[in-house]
């Protein structure tokens, strides 16, 4: 199929879905208060979530409670058409996330999309005998770190090792990764695509804020989307354009489609035959 040298890899909160999973759970199951006591003393996300899961539970919290409020997540109504006409094309879809494997396969069996990623990247957790979800780190930096120094990672997760490690098992194949994400985590994993892949950073958001900073370190060609209609239609156009062999005629790399006031161009102006900066057929 067409789009079979393609990997498109998601981030999950915020880029799948329209919030963060953990945090909507929090909010849902009325324990903000709890969750920000523990953000002034936990650090990380991924410690504080466990420690939540485990006082929700003993406060009579159901993990069947947690499946409905799961079920309740809010998405743009073009993300699932995207995710199946991505998978139609013939990509391999992957999800990296700092969320858990329960919450995003709850998730996305309820969108009914589960099977269309080959795999997900993220923590593990199980419901154990009592009911409790628990949830374990992806990387288990109580014994070490994982050794990235990009500071934008989290102790137990950088993504950047994951794409690495897809890179590597590419065996030269030479696939390309299109690569969309908004947070401050996703901004590692960019810093490792090659000039061949592409970047889609959440306008307005860490990620793009942290490219927009030094665009000349990121080698992908970078394009913007701000809502799920944009997730859509800058996703499949990506998709056609490597399908058809277009891209390959941009001989630009991300650098100039950025202008001095750090705005991203949107893929509707990314035309290798015109004037990325007169173009206003959008
Ligand atoms: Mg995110
Ligand atoms: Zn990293």
């Amino acid at each position: 199929m067409a789009g079979n040298n393609i990997i498109v890899v998601f981030d999950f909160d915020k880029t799948i879905i329209e919030c963060d999973s953990d945090y909507w759970v929090v909010q849902q199951m009325g324990a903000t208060k709890l969750f920000h006591q523990l953000l002034f003393t936990i650090p990380y996300f991924n410690t504080i979530m466990r420690k939540m899961m485990k006082k929700l539970h003993k406060q009579g919290k159901s993990i069947d409670e947690i499946v409905e409020v799961l079920k309740q997540i809010p998405i743009h109504p073009r993300v699932i058409p995207a995710i199946k006409a991505a998978h139609a094309l013939g990509c391999d879809l992957r999800i990296i996330s700092d969320a858990n494997m329960f919450s995003i396969e709850t998730m996305l069996k309820h969108f009914g999309v589960r099977e269309y990623f080959s795999e997900i990247n993220t923590n593990p957790s199980f419901v154990d005998e009592k009911g409790t979800l628990i949830i374990e780190p992806f990387h288990n930096f109580r014994n070490s770190s994982h050794g990235c120094t990009t500071n934008t990672c989290s102790p137990n997760m950088c993504k950047g090792l994951v794409i690495e490690r897809i890179k590597a098992c590419d065996e030269g194949k030479n696939k390309r990764i299109i690569y969309v994400g908004d947070g401050r985590n996703d901004y590692c994993p960019s810093l490792k695509l090659k000039e061949n892949d592409f970047a889609m950073p959440k306008k307005n958001f860490p990620l793009w804020d942290l490219i927009c900073s030094n665009p000349l370190l990121i080698k992908a060609k970078i394009h913007e989307w701000s809502n799920g209609d944009e997730f859509e239609k800058v996703l499949l156009r990506l998709i056609n354009s490597i399908c058809s062999g277009d891209d390959i005629k941009s001989v630009l790399s991300s650098a100039d489609f950025i202008k001095p006031n750090h705005q991203v161009v949107p893929v509707s102006r990314y035309r290798w035959d015109k004037d990325p900066w007169s173009s206003d057929d959008d």
